[in-house]
């Protein structure tokens, strides 16, 4: 039987503050183990947390952008739990009173809504580091304390397609917000999901919580393994547990890690060295009216004033670093959709391949934008210049640079185009004699052989024309 799979998400944001949630200490990543701490996120016993205000601005800006309502009141309680990378015993955390709650994310184009349920502040813990071969744990207090905005969903995502969607979405707004720098590999974002399958219109079923998602390709990956487990499970009658489990990269798999536990095991209760306090409706307001610039409006604003197909307006501003390029580009150039058309294609297909973000490229606009030029006056061809583009990615020398030196300048010269032509036609009489029976395909495979010989570099234009008149000869005339 065909099932429907449910599922919801939990991500846990790092806020990209330069101080921690309740301590002065620094956030700065890479720093030697347990420099960056203190009496606070130490947990040591007589000293007091104070809520960093940027965090809770922070927090802000990112609940009015996924349209949630914000709690009048501030309250944080104690999530108790013994681990050794926890000081304290406990978590500061928000329990029954989230900081906001009851928003949405639209996602696939407006075409679907994800209800969030809520979003709440909280401190991370340290982080533990296992030598195998010496058999010793080592732990690093310095993430201790670092804050996380954790959101989530309802149960509204029905595919690992849909769950990739939404967190794309959800990333792309938050860097948008300059909340936090997004990074997944770097666990600046995590995100945990909640799983389970039913029978279209049935109840929820069990839910299976997975953890340790490290990607993008690993979420979806993990929630494909799941659902499909499940629905065996389903299928043969056997029962599904409420577990979690994780997702081991090597193997593909998702293994047990623990069977759930309830909300009563962490015996939470309000945190008593945090005083509960009312939220300014002037904050929230002031807030408000400061937001960036997000990418919906963005992406409306570049159809209507760089006359960009929705799809083009979509891809350019899902990453905020791609829509700046792509608007430095604008002012140095008259085309957009040209701009538009090399940014989708060549260069985010670069970024790809090289695994690394347009803010880590060495491409400058103005460059790409003389590569333009070249193309216009007819120096180098369009399909030379995705050559020079590669070069100019790698190198970072400017395009003129890249074609002088490599002789990559345009045939334009009609002689030597005919004498390569002439060339080509008589080393390929049986093409040429098809192409007299009527078979136009091998026009374009002399097309090809011109270039092949001239290194591409031949005019396609000129090309075209000057062999359809080489070619013409060979045509008998129709009575
Ligand atoms: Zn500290």
């Amino acid at each position: 039987m065909e099932l429907e799979t449910v599922i919801g998400l939990e991500v846990h944001l790092q806020l990209s503050t330069e101080t921690k949630a309740f301590c002065s200490c620094s956030t700065e990543f890479g720093a030697p183990a347990n420099t960056h701490t203190c009496p606070v996120c130490l947990g040591l016993p007589g000293s007091l947390p104070v809520l960093n205000k940027r965090v809770f601005e922070y927090a802000i800006r990112a609940a009015i952008s996924v349209n949630c309502l914000i709690s009048k009141v501030v309250k944080f309680d104690r999530k108790n739990y013994f681990y050794p990378d926890l000081p304290k015993n406990y978590q500061i955390s928000q329990f029954d009173m989230p900081l906001a709650a009851k928003g949405y994310l639209e996602i696939l184009d407006e075409r679907k809504k994800i209800n969030i349920r809520r979003i709440h502040l909280e401190e991370d813990a340290g982080k533990l580091m296992h030598d195998e071969k010496k058999g010793i744990s080592l732990v690093d207090f310095n993430r201790s304390g670092i804050p996380l905005l954790e959101i989530v969903s309802e149960p509204d995502i029905n595919s690992p397609q849909e769950a990739y969607e939404y967190l794309t979405a959800l990333k792309s707004l938050l860097q948008y917000l300059e909340i936090s720098n997004c990074n997944m590999e770097e666990g600046s974002l995590r995100c945990d999901a909640n799983v389970s399958v039913r029978v279209p219109g049935d109840a929820l079923g069990s839910k299976v919580e997975l953890k340790n998602m490290n990607s993008f390709k690993a979420l979806k990956e993990a929630l494909q393994f799941e659902a499909t487990r499940q629905n065996r499970l389903f299928n043969n009658n056997e029962k599904i547990l409420q577990e979690t489990r994780l997702w081991d990269e090597d193997s593909k798999n998702t293994v047990l890690m623990r069977t759930k536990e309830e909300a009563q095991d962490y015996r939470y209760f309000p945190e008593p060295d945090l005083v509960p306090f009312v939220i300014d409706e002037a904050l929230i307001e002031r807030i408000r009216a400061d937001l960036p610039e997000l990418p919906g409006e963005k992406k409306e604003r570049f159809i209507k004033e760089y006359n960009l197909p929705s799809y083009d307006a979509s891809v350019l501003t899902k990453d905020k670093a791609v829509s700046l390029f792509f608007e430095e580009c604008c002012k140095l150039y008259e085309n957009p959709k040209t701009i538009s058309n090399w940014i989708m294609s060549e260069l985010l297909m670069h970024l790809n391949e090289q695994g690394i973000t347009i803010s880590g490229m060495k491409l400058k606009a103005k460059s790409l934008i003389e590569l333009f030029k070249l193309i216009d006056s007819n120096i180098i061809s369009g399909k030379i210049a995705k050559e020079v583009f590669h070069e100019m990615v790698i190198t970072n020398k400017e395009p003129i640079e890249i074609v002088n030196s490599k002789g990559l300048r345009q045939i334009v010269d009609e002689d030597s185009i005919k004498d390569v032509i002439k060339k080509v036609l008589k080393e390929n009489p049986n093409v040429v004699a098809d192409y007299a029976n009527g078979k136009k395909n091998s026009f374009i495979y002399l097309v090809g052989q011109v270039m092949k010989e001239t290194k591409g570099k031949a005019n396609p234009q000129k090309t075209n024309e000057l062999l359809n008149g080489e070619l013409e000869r060979f045509l008998t005339p129709h009575p």
